[in-house]
């Protein structure tokens, strides 16, 4: 895979609130599957984060003393050796990936499969295994949902998206993404209270995922 090839990148919004912090935990993994394969959003996420550092500096020892998050914040910008990483438990996934543990694949549709990452925290991820001409099943979004492709490629609102490239939909799907090309498609998707309709939306509530 080229970082020449990556078209679609996650919303400036999207890499601000990765680069405070903010995200959950689940977006925040795709975002990083990206970042790991894209020098562009890299750049500006370090920018972002030079600027967070600076506003940390500014703060008076006062502040400091009663704000628990921005001491372990200035900590960690302060070079402190981070905690051991977690094993690598899947070689054959690139970083951040291959260190995540994970459930078993589960078909949800035909010719789609969906392995639940255990990521924590208050959304979702998951790989998602789609063979080609199969669509991804019907959805809407309640909250911010994200996308990025490990392999092959699929076609969503009149875009195209390959290896590398980040999906951010806005809203409910108009036609469910479809799987294109000669490959499956194998993507990493984090989601924040995205609701599936049908037999699969029952599977959700029952808490399977
Ligand atoms: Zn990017």
């Amino acid at each position: 895979m080229t970082t020449t090839t990556i078209r679609h990148h996650p919303s400036e919004a999207t890499l601000l609130a990765y680069a405070a912090g903010t995200l959950p935990a689940a977006l925040a993994l795709v975002a990083a599957t990206h970042l790991a394969r894209c020098p562009v959003c890299r750049d500006m996420v370090a920018a972002a984060e030079a600027i967070g550092g600076t506003l940390l500096d500014s703060l008076s020892p006062a502040e400091m003393e009663v704000d628990v998050a921005a001491v372990d914040q200035v900590l960690e910008r302060a070079g402190l050796p981070p905690a051991a990483p977690a094993p690598v438990l899947h070689p054959d996934l690139a970083p951040p990936l291959n260190r995540v543990r994970m459930g078993r694949w589960w078909p949800i549709g035909r010719g789609v499969r969906w392995r639940p990452l255990h990521v924590g925290g208050r959304a979702w991820a998951g790989l998602l295994l789609a063979q080609p001409g199969r669509s991804i099943p019907s959805h809407g979004h309640a909250g911010l949902e994200l996308t990025c492709l490990l392999s092959g490629g699929f076609r969503d609102g009149g875009e195209e998206y390959a290896a590398g490239d980040v999906a951010e939909p806005v809203g409910e799907h108009d036609t469910p993404p479809v799987a294109i090309g000669a490959e499956p498609c194998l993507c990493v998707v984090g989601f924040e209270g995205m609701r599936f309709h049908g037999w699969l939306g029952l599977a959700q509530r029952l808490g399977r995922w």
